[in-house]
């Protein structure tokens, strides 16, 4: 069945390159009424401008879609406030947030400045819990809403020079495992996207046939599947030059090592166990976690 976003009302962040654009654009072909919102700065957060994010607007206009431009930066509540009302004012609704505007800040742990760490956190993390903020009661009076999260393989798996962007990176996946919680009984559902693209993010890291292989419309054509009314919830999906996966986090059922004999010796001889990935489950909840532990050892007392 042909994915479609008609009537429906996007908001796509750092939406004038790169991957932003492009979802930005793809949306717009499939009917949705798209915010282009950029700052238009530098890589590294530096500058702004509103000449991307405009021209962006006009391709979605020349193909006979609707669309405007906000130059919110995305770590001010205030301007993305502003943002959400001008789209209020417009059109009345936000069924789709992509949270994608971001920046790099690279440098070994040791030689990276705080102020390198912070600002790449406030955009990354602050800047989709202002703009998800800002749309949450929105979405839940509507009784829907989409919602995606940019993430990274940095953050899930690590990255050398990224400690900012890696804990920004992971730090949105936390921020949607509370929020489907949250949002599950108002129909809104939250997903992730960890993408690889040729964009200026990554393009002095790639060789350039390898920037051309990985077109950030490959990886656009998966985000849809997080932000159409089909859309999973709690997915994390990666994608990148035509391939598709999904990440998740699994946890191992682990042991029981009763009050007396509980020393950092027993836990260590118990490694085998504790690690062993038969019967592991990706929890949905942080209580359930505790529920497991409890249940073994009610069962340990029972035994007794
Ligand atoms: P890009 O640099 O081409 O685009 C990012 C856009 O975000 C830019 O247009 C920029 O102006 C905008 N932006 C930056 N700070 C902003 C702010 N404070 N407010 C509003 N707009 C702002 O990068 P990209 O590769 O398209 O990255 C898009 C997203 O995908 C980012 O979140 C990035 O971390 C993530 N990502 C990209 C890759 C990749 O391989 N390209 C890999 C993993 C994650």
């Amino acid at each position: 069945m042909t994915i479609s976003f008609a009537g429906q009302v996007a908001i796509v962040t750092g939406a004038g390159n790169g991957l932003g654009r492009s979802h930005a654009l793809e949306l717009a072909k499939r009917g949705a009424k798209v915010v282009v919102n950029d700052l238009g700065g530098a890589r590294d957060g530096s500058g702004a401008s509103s000449a991307a994010s405009k021209e962006v607007v006009e391709l979605i206009q020349a193909m006979g879609g609707e669309a405007i431009s906000h130059g919110a930066n995305v770590a001010n509540f205030d301007e993305v406030q502003d943002m959400v009302q001008q789209t209020m004012d417009k059109w009345g609704r936000v069924d789709i947030l992509i949270n994608n505007a971001g920046i790099l800040r690279d440098k070994s742990f040791s030689k990276m400045t705080l102020d390198d760490f912070k600002l790449v956190m406030d955009v990354h993390v602050m800047g989709s819990v202002n703009c998800t903020k800002a749309v949450w009661e929105i979405m839940k009076q509507q009784n829907y809403g989409r919602i995606v999260m940019t993430t990274s393989s940095s953050g899930m798996y690590g990255n050398f020079g990224q400690s900012n962007y890696g804990a920004a990176k992971m730090a949105v996946i936390g921020l949607m495992n509370t929020l489907v919680l949250e949002g599950a009984k108002n129909n809104i559902h939250i997903n992730a996207l960890a993408p690889t693209a040729g964009t200026r993010m990554t393009e002095d890291l790639m060789p350039e046939e390898i920037v051309k292989a990985f077109a950030p419309e490959a990886v656009t054509a998966g985000m849809l599947t997080l932000c159409d009314e089909a859309a999973p919830n709690r997915f994390i999906l990666c994608a990148g030059a035509g391939g598709y996966s999904s990440a998740s986090i699994f946890e191992t059922d682990g042991c029981f090592i009763p009050t007396a004999k509980q020393s950092p010796e027993a836990v260590r001889e118990n490694w085998p166990k504790l690690t062993a990935q038969d019967n592991q489950q990706a929890l949905v909840s942080g209580a359930q976690q505790g529920e497991k532990f409890i249940m073994k050892a009610m069962a340990f007392m029972k035994s007794q």
